[in-house]
């Protein structure tokens, strides 16, 4: 009887198994031809200085599938990681928004992120190098997110990559900082031109005495480092606030704008109201 019963259980979990491996074999099969069939979009998120004035766009992939609907990054720029779909999909993204921001005015940015894929095969500096050519979007206007996840596994490599994308004069920024296990090794080890900071640790600033104390801390030693600290997923005026008082550098969140499509967004240098 017992015996009958774990067997029915098993018999049911491997169903349960086989329906999501079929699900994300589907999924990953349209997600394979949702950038030939022009699904795949950028959205672009403002960043801006402790004035308000927009210092840059953030680019953030979008999918639209006409099968699906609207999928959501955090879904399927895993599983692009996972089945190196990413790499063609990020030289897309990278093209995409080089043309974009160049033809935005002044000395706006765009900020892309970049997987540890990219980082670790193929020739990425020689990618960008191009990139910044075809698009004519000047280095210095170009800002690429990595997390520290790109360190692993081949920490020498990676270092010497990012070293040579430096060397293009793109800046690199330290994407998601805090939510790694040793970050600070990799502030050590290479000169990021910007951190950011996670958005679990602003969602409860002014509130939580132990945020204040970390984003305080982050804060200070970025400053000693020379490094511009950028909050990410500042929602609140208060979150404002003690950032600015904290002397954070710059700000993003939905405070200060959504992610938002191209024709959306302000193309000249701009001071940004709050939304809320
Ligand atoms: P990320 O690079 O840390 O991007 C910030 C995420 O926070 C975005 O989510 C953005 O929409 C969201 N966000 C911004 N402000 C707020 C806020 O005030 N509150 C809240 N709750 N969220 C906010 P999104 O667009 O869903 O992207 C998720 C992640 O997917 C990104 O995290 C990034 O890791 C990845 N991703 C997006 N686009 C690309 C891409 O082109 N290439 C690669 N490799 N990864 C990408
Ligand atoms: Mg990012
Ligand atoms: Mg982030
Ligand atoms: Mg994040």
């Amino acid at each position: 009887q017992a015996k009958n019963e774990q067997r029915g259980t098993i018999r049911h979990f491997s169903k349960a198994m086989d329906s999501q491996v079929r699900e994300e074999r589907a999924l990953r099969a349209d997600l394979q031809r949702a950038l030939e069939k022009g699904e795949l979009h950028l959205h672009y998120q403002p960043q801006v200085d402790m004035d308000r004035e927009v210092i840059g766009y953030e680019a953030l992939l979008r999918w639209r599938s006409a099968a699906r609907g609207d999928v959501s990054p955090m879904t399927f720029v895993p599983l692009a990681e996972e089945t190196g779909l990413i790499v063609p999909i990020g030289e897309w993204v990278l093209r995409e928004a080089c043309g974009e921001a160049a033809s935005w005015s002044g000395r706006t940015k765009v900020a892309v992120n970049i997987s540890p894929r990219q980082i670790k095969g193929g020739d990425l500096p020689g990618l960008v190098q191009r990139v910044l050519v075809d698009s004519g979007l000047p280095a210095s206007r170009l800002e690429l997110e990595i997390t520290e996840s790109v360190f692993i596994d081949d920490f020498t490599r990676a270092l010497s990559t990012l070293m040579r994308l430096k060397a293009l004069g793109v800046d690199i920024a330290l994407d998601d900082f805090g939510t790694g296990y040793s970050s600070l090794s990799y502030l050590h080890a290479f000169p990021f031109d910007r951190i950011k900071v996670d958005r679990s640790f602003v969602a409860d600033l002014g509130t939580n005495e132990r945020s204040d104390a970390i984003m305080r801390a982050i804060v200070t030693m970025a400053k000693s480092l020379g490094i511009p600290v950028l909050a990410e997923g500042v929602e609140t005026e208060q979150q404002w606030s003690w950032l600015s008082e904290l002397g954070c550098d710059a700000v993003q969140g939905y405070l200060i704008g959504r992610p938002q499509p191209p024709h959306a967004i302000s193309r000249g240098v701009t001071r940004v109201q709050a939304q809320n």
